[in-house]
């Protein structure tokens, strides 16, 4: 891995910051391994090393409990320079979206906006993060159905309380409005990919704003060091 890039992940990826240095060879080598596999795009935006190293970063976080993991539903990242809408136009009316997992002909392709991936690491304490919020649809994706239930993580048993905890905090979200970011509460997809930002960005808080929550997502994310 070059070098830059250690320093990159040491300066701005505070789950990184916090491994040990067995941890930080660890993360390094998934980071390596990751960037081997998956191509990674500029589509009139140009690609910094410190792009590379963010998208990386937010596939890994998540899945950093699962040594063995492999993003097999995805071959290419698209970086957009800004946001885009849903027809991936760059300059329409309707510029609001910062990320996406796509479908149909843009199967197995994730587009991210340039400057929404890189605020997401630059302000760590804002419980936004949209590199995790794409690779959160992804693991969700990646039993057949973007549902908000990653069932590729989360063990059978543990499913009906998931289950449950969602739809509880998406009609509290809907009657009393959230610290929880309100897209959350659009549809439970939406909501798993929205709480894994705010779990992997602020988990001191998430536990003590929502510690039924926080321990869930310790249980699917097998987040032991969080
Ligand atoms: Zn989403």
């Amino acid at each position: 891995m070059p070098e830059n890039y250690k320093i990159l992940l040491n300066d701005y990826v505070k789950f990184y910051q916090q491994l040990d240095k067995e941890g930080k060879e660890k993360f390094e080598e998934r980071v390596r391994l990751f960037l081997a596999s998956v191509q990674i795009t500029g589509a009139n935006a140009i690609v910094e090393d410190i792009d590379r190293v963010f998208i990386a970063a937010g596939a890994i976080i998540p899945v950093y409990a699962f040594s063995d993991w492999q993003y097999v539903n995805l071959h290419e990242v698209l970086v957009y320079p800004g946001t885009f809408n849903e027809d991936f136009d760059q300059d329409g009316l309707n510029r609001s979206i910062s990320g996406m997992v796509g479908t149909g002909a843009m199967q197995n392709v994730m587009i991210i906006s340039k400057w929404q991936l890189r605020q997401g690491f630059i302000n760590n304490s804002d419980k936004r993060n949209t590199a995790i919020h794409e690779f959160a649809h992804l693991i969700d994706k990646m039993d057949g159905t973007m549902d908000g239930i990653p069932e590729i993580i989360l063990e059978r048993q543990y499913i009906p309380r998931w289950v449950n905890i969602m739809n509880t905090t998406i009609q509290q979200m809907k009657n009393y409005g959230s610290d929880i970011d309100m897209y959350g509460a659009t549809n439970q997809a939406e909501f798993f990919a929205v709480i894994s930002e705010y779990f992997f960005e602020r988990p001191d808080l998430l536990k003590s704003s929502h510690p039924e929550l926080y321990e869930m997502l310790r249980e699917i994310f097998k987040a032991g060091t969080q």
